[in-house]
């Protein structure tokens, strides 16, 4: 029988002999064997065996296995799907990227990217000749278009929903063009989780995701995970991983662990503070635009549910006001927490324009609705009265 994706998020995968209770910290370097001929014949490629941390590690697979199972999760009919954890979001996402790309390739993808992986895209593999378009994903017609004139493109790369305004993007349609011409497809689940959305069902090759965000979910440390269902990908993914190093510590690896224990229950909570906090923020007179996957004034809010289960923990809003006054704003908030990052269980305040997406160009900037007034919100599991009376405050002196 298939387990619930709840049980697979409690259950822990027994890897030892001892049967603890909860995946244990395998803090070592190497793994001995049982003689010689073990050795011998683990480097034959004959053995499955754990050998040197960077290529395996018991606590680490264990992990991985775990959010494989959560994306390829299916009430009916799960897909086989093969896991592996990196030191960091941008670790999973780099290798990702390469597992799909070589020199004279080139990627297509959205404007409004996580920075890193834009500087990745345009600052690093421009260098070893990959080429990155920039493209308006929203129109199907033109990743057509585009992959039609030019053979080169080797990969799609799509984020959905996208930071800091939840703009979202059709992984099936875009999927089903990128088939056509045999480009590869990878999505940064990052925002949404396994628990709202599964991408590997729409013939996505790649899931990757910051599971220092909502995975982890207590903001204890940096993640990342790729997520695959073809053998051939995850031997190539692995290959990197091993030769380039970007692996996971034992350790965050125990932490991302247990934070995956409580996702479901988390993102429920994270929604119902979230639609609460959206729905008083648009009847704000100083509130301008509010952009909230589950208000219907969103641009994606009537086709969303096709693609995710839910609208998500992640908010923006534009205060009507200038820069100086959302610094004011800014400065006056006492309870939330003045910070980066997101999807932990407090909530998060950042400022896009000033922080996350500075060195993003201007016009790029406006273009996608990052403007100097815009506000991002990781709405977290607090009383979310709490978090309405700050905002209040803060606003009231803009
Ligand atoms: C944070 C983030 C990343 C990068 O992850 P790190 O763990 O910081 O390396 C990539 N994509 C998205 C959508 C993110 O929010």
């Amino acid at each position: 029988m298939n387990k619930g994706f709840n049980s697979i998020c409690v259950k822990d995968i027994l890897i030892e002999e001892h049967h603890a209770h909860v995946t244990p910290i395998y803090a070592t370097s190497t793994f001995t064997y049982a003689d010689l001929d073990a050795a011998f014949a683990y480097f034959r490629g004959e053995s499955k065996q754990h050998t040197y941390a960077r290529m395996s590690n018991p606590t680490t697979d264990a992990v991985a296995e775990k959010i494989a199972l959560l994306e390829g999760y299916d009430d009916e009919n799960p897909i086989k799907t093969y896991g592996l954890l990196f030191g960091s979001g941008m670790a999973a996402i780099a290798t990702a990227i390469l597992t799909c790309v070589k020199s004279g390739d080139t990627v297509v993808t959205q404007a409004n990217l996580y920075g890193t992986t834009n500087e990745f895209l345009t600052k690093k593999l421009n260098d070893y000749q990959v080429n990155t378009i920039y493209a308006d994903l929203n129109d199907v017609d033109v990743l057509d278009n585009l992959l039609q004139n030019n053979s080169s493109i080797k990969l799609v790369y799509i984020e959905t929903p996208a930071n800091p305004t939840l703009a979202c993007y059709n992984i099936k349609e875009l999927t089903a063009i990128a088939k056509q011409h045999n480009a590869f497809v990878i999505v940064d689940n990052t925002f949404a989780t396994p628990y709202l959305q599964r991408p590997l069902f729409d013939a996505v090759d790649i899931v990757v995701h910051s599971s220092t965000k909502f995975l982890n979910g207590h903001g204890t440390g940096l993640s990342g995970v790729l997520v695959c269902k073809d053998k051939e990908i995850y031997q190539k993914a692995h290959g990197i991983l091993k030769t380039f190093g970007g692996i996971i510590s034992p350790f965050e690896a125990y932490l991302l662990n247990n934070g995956v224990k409580t996702l479901p229950l988390r993102m429920e909570q994270h929604m119902k503070n979230a639609i609460i906090l959206a729905n008083f923020l648009n009847n704000h007179a100083k509130v301008k635009k509010v952009n909230y996957l589950g208000l219907t004034s969103h641009q994606d809010h009537h086709w969303i549910l096709q693609q995710m289960k839910g609208y998500g923990g992640m908010l923006s809003f534009e205060i009507d006001t200038d820069i100086d006054g959302c610094i004011r704003f800014l400065k006056q908030i006492k309870f939330c927490t003045n910070t980066g990052s997101l999807g932990t269980a407090d909530t998060l305040i950042t400022h896009p324009c000033s922080t996350s997406h500075s060195n993003v160009p201007e016009a790029q900037r406006l273009a996608v609705g990052i403007t100097p007034s815009l506000v991002r919100v990781s709405v977290g599991l607090e009383n979310i009265e709490d978090v309405i009376t700050d905002i209040n405050q803060a606003l009231a002196v803009v």
